[in-house]
């Protein structure tokens, strides 16, 4: 077991043990959020033919080469119709947005540029070649268009359907199990007596699970005994793929899931260099992955967000720029000094604002890690690397969690 290790030899030693990723097809309307398990090329041209951006007529352009030209209607051609009939020399097709341009037609002109007088048309405006979207001008037959790893968001979605595929293969969403303990926690909703607090981890990480792409399964509050808390991790060992604690992994006499994992599971590493959420653990119990997430609120969102979202995208082969993500790393210009931590990589929360000048970020909150109103108040963490404090001006990375 390693202690007090960096956050990239923690991500490292996570990923030596990963769930076992499976895939599955699911049909393309509930495919949202879901991580793409194939490559999705095109079973389509995109446009599948030439057709107009506008609606108008499709006429030759050397026919509207002389100003207020009278052209005869040679037919209509609307999106989803019958083939129009060629436009020969002199004549205009009628065409609506969408409809495939007629063949001898090399040019539209717009519907309000135009003036319909009996069976002819007279042209007042320009006739645009540019007004036609070619066919394929988009994407092409066999075209890859998506790449395997995609989080498959309404574009991407929009983009597979367009390319012909009704169903798609995805990463399984990996179960996992959200524990937290504490004898003081008492869900949100139930009457609070002396010493008890509303338990709101659970329900935090399980949203965090849900944005990376997996399925959070939440267990009813272990209370400080290692039996209890044996006999949860069992039974979520055997129903998950992997099992998130909260609470009780520090120095404390009661921080079980730190003794237990210490004593019967198999531990990875305790204790990383971060701030907020250093003690965090990782191992395995009964041979399913388990992180032990810091207690405090504010740590157990900041280890999830630095250590379990890297593990669960190595896990589920996301792709690394267009995976699932709960921050996106940007430079920020600090407008106020920040404190950095000693030996520790230090995510303070701060406030990312788009400014004249790029992106500017300041601090708003009290920074405790039981204060999860900071993350509310702030939508970003810096990335100050260890033993660095930051002056008002400094331009430092930063993750924009939005
Ligand atoms: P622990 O690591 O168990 O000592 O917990 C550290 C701090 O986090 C204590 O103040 C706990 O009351 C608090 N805490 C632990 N788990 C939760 C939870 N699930 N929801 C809210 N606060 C918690
Ligand atoms: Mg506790």
């Amino acid at each position: 077991m390693e202690t007090n290790v960096t956050l990239q030899r923690a991500v490292d030693l996570a990923c030596h043990s990963p769930f076992v990723r499976r895939t599955e097809k699911v049909s393309l309307s509930g495919a949202a959020g879901r991580v793409l398990a194939e490559i999705l090329t095109s079973k389509v041209d995109d446009p599948r033919f030439d057709n107009s951006a506008m609606d108008g007529w499709a006429v030759r352009a050397t026919d509207c080469e002389i100003q207020e030209s009278i052209l005869s209607i040679s037919g209509t051609s609307k999106a989803g119709g019958e083939t129009p009939p060629r436009v020969a020399q002199g004549e205009a097709c009628r065409i609506m947005t969408g409809a495939p341009v007629p063949e001898g037609a090399d040019a539209i002109v717009m519907v309000e540029d135009s003036e319909e007088v009996g069976n002819t048309v007279r042209i007042l405006g320009p006739a645009r070649p540019g007004y036609i979207r070619k066919k394929a001008e988009n994407l092409e037959v066999g075209q890859e268009a998506l790449e395997k790893g995609t989080h498959l968001g309404p574009a991407e979605i929009s983009l597979a359907a367009t390319m012909g595929h009704g169903e798609i293969e995805v990463v399984v969403r990996p179960k996992l199990a959200v524990i937290s303990t504490g004898d003081e926690l008492v869900p949100p909703g139930a009457e609070l007596s002396d010493g008890q607090i509303h338990e709101s981890n659970s329900y935090g990480i399980a949203v965090l699970i849900e944005k990376m792409g997996g399925q959070p399964i939440r267990y009813d509050v272990v209370h400080d005994t290692i039996d209890g808390l044996r006999e949860t991790l069992d039974i979520a060992a055997r129903e998950c793929d992997a099992i998130l604690t909260s609470g009780g992994v520090s120095m404390g006499k009661w921080d079980l899931v730190r003794r237990l994992m210490e004593e019967e599971g198999d531990l990875s590493f305790w204790r990383v260099k971060i701030r907020p959420g250093g003690p965090p653990l990782f191992g395995t119990w009964k041979k399913t992955p388990l992180f032990g997430l810091p207690g405090n609120p504010v740590s157990s969102h900041v280890a999830f967000i630095s250590l379990v979202a890297p593990w669960l995208s190595h896990c589920m082969e996301a792709h690394p720029e267009n995976g699932p993500t709960i921050g996106d790393r940007v430079k920020v210009k600090l407008t106020e000094g920040v404190k950095g931590a000693p030996g520790k990589l230090c995510m303070r929360r701060i406030r990312i604002e788009t400014g004249e000048d790029g992106l500017t970020a300041s601090v708003h909150t009290h920074q405790g890690s039981g204060n999860i109103h900071s993350m509310v108040a702030h939508n970003g963490l810096t990335l100050l690397p260890p033993d660095t404090d930051a002056k008002a001006g400094d331009i430092i990375d930063a993750l924009w969690c939005r």
